[in-house]
């Protein structure tokens, strides 16, 4: 079945807002086993809106609709849907009863222009929108199925969860199943031109490559009458994947971030961190925060972004400075010790680097990041040349510091095991 999405909102055509409700949209019709040839951004104008809408009804199974469903009178994406369906505007009982309720708990008194909220399409399916005023809406016409969601992503992603996935499920035949192995270190080139077999001889199931920061993704997806049986398609090759890519598959669960698998480890191994950042400035803590019950694991995070307070907490010489810089393997690694002295856990990280967009020389360009990792005494410093913005360079240090830590935890683990071998 080919879906298509068409955003509306002038400000995504200008650029104010960036359009994550195609992004979530489109990857959630792929994982529903969707094809989507087109998607379209339309401004808040009736004529064009008219104009895509039904030329994505000629050449589409599916169009979803997103944004311009709220009261004023520029959001016309209801009126000019239903004009194009043919179907009057009528009043919906239990949706005005829902307005009410929404502005009686909040102690306000609705406008005029609320009540536009409770129209809907003769005829039209109503969605139940928990976090707004607006009702998602379904028109089945006999050549396309449409359907209109609000546009701020805390309403339309908890309907597209509740309401339109189960919808769409069951107009696509059989059952899917999807897994995602996750890598982490290597980058998608080298990933697609490891499975570059894999891919071209893909059928059922299918394979998808998503490059994320620091890390790739690979989707396998596979059809079946039952999702049991779709499940059993995707082991071989998810083993597969395992095999080829070893222990830099960090984990095959949805729900599983980097942080997530770098917590786990260290919980599962009975280790402490803590980390000294530089320009980052807090970023890797905050991910690792993000984790519930992080604090079993991750005890403490200082932020030493001047030379003074490297030298002050960390314990970092005045001569490495001068000899060095501040963006130096040495400070990394003198950073990276004292924290864990400071400390006292078992596993410290250090980041120091250039960040940009200024401070960058030939010698030591803008992007330059050095990364330590101290594993019960044991440090590894790597360097790092990462590209892109401020806060590209940034995110990608935190991901390459969290690669590392994994890494020298996993090294240290095995050293244990071989020692305890022989
Ligand atoms: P409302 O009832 O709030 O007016 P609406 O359905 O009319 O909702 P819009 O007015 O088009 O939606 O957009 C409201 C807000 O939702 C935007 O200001 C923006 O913050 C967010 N939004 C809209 N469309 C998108 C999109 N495609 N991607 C991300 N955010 C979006």
């Amino acid at each position: 079945m080919i879906v298509e999405l068409i955003s509306v909102g002038t400000e995504i055509l200008l650029g104010n807002i960036v359009n994550t409700n195609a992004a979530y949209l489109s990857e959630q019709c792929a994982l529903a086993g969707l094809s989507c040839y087109f998607q379209s951004v339309v401004g808040d104008n009736e004529e064009r809106l008219s104009m895509t809408l039904k030329c994505a009804m000629e050449r589409s199974d599916i169009v979803i609709l997103s944004g311009g469903l709220g009261p004023t009178e520029d959001d016309l994406t209801k009126e000019v849907a239903a004009k194009v369906c043919g179907r009057k505007l009528v009043t919906n009982d239990m949706w005005m009863e829902r307005i009410s309720e929404f502005f009686a708990a909040r102690n306000i008194t609705p406008t005029e222009n609320n009540w536009k909220q409770a129209m809907v399409p003769k005829g039209a399916i109503v969605l139940d929108n928990p976090n707004g005023t607006a009702p998602g809406l379904i028109m089945e016409e006999k050549n396309a199925k449409v359907i209109l969601l609000p546009g701020p992503p805390n309403e339309l992603i908890p309907m597209f969860e509740a309401s339109v996935r189960p919808y769409l499920e069951e107009l696509t035949p059989g059952a899917l199943y999807s897994q995602t192995v996750k890598i982490c270190g290597q980058g998608e080139s080298a990933v697609e031109t490891a499975i570059k077999d894999l891919i071209d001889a893909q059928t059922n199931p299918t394979l998808a490559t998503y490059a994320k920061t620091g890390e790739v993704h690979i989707r396998v997806t596979a059809s079946a009458e039952t999702v049991k049986e779709a499940k059993k398609l995707t082991k071989p090759v998810v083993k597969e994947l395992k095999a080829r890519f070893g222990a830099d598959v960090y984990t095959t669960e949805e729900e599983v971030t980097l942080e997530k698998a770098v917590e786990d480890l260290l919980l599962a191994n009975k280790l402490t961190m803590t980390c000294a950042e530089s320009c980052t400035g807090g970023l890797l803590s905050a991910r690792l925060v993000n984790i519930p019950g992080a604090s079993e694991v991750f005890k403490s995070g200082l932020v030493t972004y001047s030379n003074k307070a490297k030298r002050k907490y960390l314990g970092v010489k005045k001569g490495t400075l001068q000899k060095y810089g501040p963006v130096s393997k040495q400070i990394a690694e003198e950073m990276v010790k004292g924290a864990a002295a400071a400390s006292k856990c078992d596993v410290a990280v250090s980041i120091t680097g250039i960040a940009g967009p200024d401070g960058g020389t030939k010698e030591k360009p803008v992007g330059l990041v050095y990364i330590g990792c101290s594993v019960k005494g044991k440090v590894t410093v790597k360097e790092y040349h990462f590209s892109g913005s401020r806060a590209k360079v940034r995110d990608s240090a935190v991901a390459a510091a969290l690669t590392l830590v994994r890494r020298c935890i996993l090294e240290y683990i095995s050293d244990l095991t071989f020692r305890k071998k022989s």
